[in-house]
């Protein structure tokens, strides 16, 4: 059990959970076995943290217990109306081996917004930063310590009464798991591909566009299936009123020539925490920086006239990856290429790794 303190913003206790060790956890050498080689999303921690939530009972049972399958009633509400949020977090491994996380309070404050729009109840922050703490307790040793490699924790909320009338479930459970990440682009960063959807749209207005949740990344599937039959890596989704949003699961910025940041913002686009922290180390650096829309249009002509010179996308899993080329169906626009991009993902990942001086108090110690 870790020990924390009671919350002085909210006068929250700590929960009390309880823990119970998994007897088939991995030997040490499976382990290493799986951290040599850990790609994205594939292995599992031995332990995982579950919170339970009802109306007459608010937050409850909080549960440290052996990674593995969930039991769910078939009638369970988000399996039939997608009631159901969720968060990407790291945790990375300083060179003296303590683990730490990036900007957590953001993703727990995200978690919340994403819970309102999706009428799912909101966990206290502390009680977020809790269950990352408990699962480290347990798994801490799961956190890699290879060059881009990382511990990606992913909390999630889901409506698991068994109801099939068309309300706001009274029972809901937030889970945490952990899964070991390599580096993304093995071999260098790589500038990708990205096919334009014109058929498709991943949000509207009022929509759930600006919350991190299943139905929004459900809607990008297909869209993202013409991308790859098109020969692209990803895809980009536009407006109603043809702005840019963003890719199906990270922002998009644009570098002007007098060194001015353009990335869009409306409420159909998710607030990436990276691309807020790339943003705020360009602005250090003395870069003006721009919320706005951005239309195709704008786009387009700002790369052939030489107005834009870099274009990339940012998120927590990839961190920061150039845009190389934009394909529609009937052209395809070769990006400028900077060096920006990567002198910003150089100094963020320098701050995560504890590399470099955290200016922002950014980092969050996960293991102590
Ligand atoms: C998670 C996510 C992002 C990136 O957010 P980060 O906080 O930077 O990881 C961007 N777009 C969508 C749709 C997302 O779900």
């Amino acid at each position: 059990m870790t020990t924390i303190d009671t919350d002085p913003d909210t006068g929250l206790d700590p929960l009390e959970f309880a823990v119970t060790r998994n007897l088939a956890a991995k030997s040490n050498a499976d382990r290493d076995a799986i951290l040599a080689a850990p790609g994205f999303g594939q292995s599992f921690t031995d332990h995982m943290v579950d919170i339970c939530w009802s109306v007459r009972g608010g937050w409850h049972r909080p549960r440290v217990s052996p990674y593995g399958p969930i039991s769910l009633d078939p009638a369970a509400a988000v399996l039939h109306y997608g009631q159901e949020i969720f968060e990407g977090i790291k945790a990375y491994r300083h060179a003296d081996g303590s683990v730490h996380t990036f900007r957590p309070d953001q993703n727990g404050r995200r978690l919340q917004r994403s819970a309102r729009r999706l009428a799912l109840p909101e966990l206290p922050v502390p009680y977020f930063l809790q269950a990352l703490r408990e699962l480290i307790a347990v798994d801490g040793a799961w956190v890699p310590s290879g060059e881009d490699q990382s511990l990606y924790l992913r909390p999630f909320m889901f409506a698991k009464e068994a109801f099939l009338g068309v309300r706001p479930a009274h029972k809901v459970a937030f889970y945490v798991i952990a899964s070991p990440a390599g580096a993304y682009f093995k071999g260098g960063v790589k500038p990708v591909s990205i096919w334009l959807s014109e058929d498709y749209s991943r949000a509207g207005k009022g929509g759930t566009g600006a919350a991190k949740t299943g139905g929004n990344y459900a809607a990008s599937l297909l869209p993202q299936s013409e991308a790859y039959e098109n020969e692209c890596d990803q895809v980009v989704f536009l407006d109603q009123d043809r702005n840019v949003e963003e890719l199906g699961g990270m922002n998009v910025v644009f570098v002007y020539k007098d060194g001015t940041i353009v990335t869009p913002q409306s409420d159909s686009i998710l607030e990436g925490i990276t691309r807020d922290s790339l943003l705020q180390l360009a602005r250090d650096r003395g870069h003006r920086v721009e919320g706005r829309n951005v239309s195709l249009k704008e786009w387009r002509e700002g790369v052939a006239s030489g107005d834009i010179v870099e274009v990339f996308a940012c998120g927590t899993a990839a961190v920061v990856t150039p845009i190389g080329t934009l394909k529609g169906r009937d052209f395809i626009d070769e990006q400028p290429t900077g060096t920006l991009a990567l002198e910003l993902r150089e100094e963020l990942t320098n701050i995560q790794y504890g590399r470099a001086e955290d200016k922002h108090g950014w980092l969050y110690r996960l293991d102590a």
